[in-house]
């Protein structure tokens, strides 16, 4: 079933699986959003791994399957038949580890170290199950991932202060608690609604990863699954997701730590995205980065982070991003109480154009 006359809504979006740049960036994300590849996760079923390993062995082998996941990826796309699903397969290893991640939790780098799997909440406030304030075929994303699938998890392990989200994000009791076997009729219900994607959001999905996984385990459909995060996973969480994602869409907010830690209370910003950003793309270079230009930040964190892109990503599409506005509690910082101007936007595109970066067909 697809969305009635969505394609009148965003011309782009209806365009964009003919335009070149986004052809070159994502190949096969828009093939299986076609329906014309199986998703990773799917493959990810059909690839055997040992049941009864445990500790560093269980990882050992988890990245050995990883890289023969890519090779199997090639084969079937190129005409080989799905193997049989085995009795174990590496997406249920990927399973069982992201629970061992949630108890004590260390699925993202505020390693609160409680026991979510006994219900105990950290930093981000989500218990022992997920809860989804939405979910909804979203039309305001970028183009190639329009129609979108999106599922808004309530919570986050951030604190932005102009979170534009805050209602979902910084409180973690709205929403409806569900289970992995609703999650993945939601992810069904919105394929056959005529998303391209599912659309892993929030708040935040990383403290949701345990159940992301077995619902993809559950999940009968074909789609696309788009990881759009802060990237604040720990490296074993970001691990858990390659050869699961098919787009990622991470953002990419500060250079400067201090200015992390002052509006997201986030330490180590740099070393932890920049690493997860490059394992993520290293692996699977398919990826949308979005940067948000924020007020007064374009020579201290727009400018060096667009480089560190043309450096380090340069495959990926970046959005540079002019929607910033002061929500939620950013009046009281004076410096960001404002919209960019103008002239902070053009400065922030025309940078990305010297630099040679793919911003044109997301922006
Ligand atoms: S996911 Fe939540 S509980 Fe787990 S480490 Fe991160 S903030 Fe803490």
């Amino acid at each position: 079933m697809e969305v009635a006359g969505w394609w009148v809504l965003r011309p782009d979006a209806a365009m964009a699986f003919r335009d070149r740049e986004i052809l070159e960036a994502l190949p096969r994300y828009v093939k299986a959003a076609r329906g014309e590849v199986e998703a990773q996760f799917v493959l990810a079923k059909r690839l055997k791994a040992p049941s009864g390993l445990s500790g560093e062995r269980a990882w050992e082998e988890h990245r050995a399957l990883v890289g023969e996941l890519r090779d199997l990826i090639r084969e079937v796309d190129s005409g080989s038949p799905l193997p049989e699903r085995p009795e174990f397969s590496l997406l249920d290893l990927k399973v069982r580890l992201a629970r061992e991640l949630a108890s004590p939790c260390t699925l993202c780098e505020r390693r609160c170290g409680v026991d979510r799997l006994s219900g105990l909440a950290g930093v981000c406030g989500v218990g022992g199950a997920p809860r989804v304030a939405s979910a909804f075929i979203h039309m305001g994303e970028e183009a190639p991932i329009t129609p979108s699938g999106t599922v808004f998890f309530s919570g986050c392990n951030f604190r932005c202060v102009f979170c534009q989200n805050w209602d979902i994000s910084q409180e973690p009791d709205s929403g409806r608690p569900v289970d992995a076997h609703y999650l993945a009729s939601l992810f069904e219900a919105l394929r056959e609604r005529g998303a391209r994607n599912v659309n892993l959001v929030g708040g935040e999905p990383t403290p949701n990863l345990p159940w992301i996984l077995e619902a993809l385990r559950l999940t009968r459909v074909s789609v696309p699954v788009v990881w759009n995060s802060n990237m604040y996973m720990s490296e074993k969480a970001t691990e858990l997701l390659l050869g699961v994602i098919d787009l990622w869409l991470p953002d990419f907010k500060y250079w400067e730590d201090p200015h992390a830690l002052k509006y997201s209370s986030a330490p180590r910003y740099r070393e932890v995205v920049t690493r997860n950003i490059r394992m993520a793309y290293d692996h699977w270079p398919e990826m949308v980065i979005r940067h948000l230009v924020m007020p007064g930040h374009v020579d201290c964190c727009t400018v060096p982070i667009l480089r560190w892109i043309a450096d380090n990503t340069p495959g990926a599409l970046v959005n540079v991003m002019d929607q910033y506005r002061p929500e939620y509690r950013a009046h009281r910082f004076p410096e960001i109480a404002r919209r960019p101007t103008r002239e902070e936007i053009v400065r922030a595109r025309e940078e990305a154009e010297r630099l040679g970066l793919r911003w044109r067909s997301v922006s």
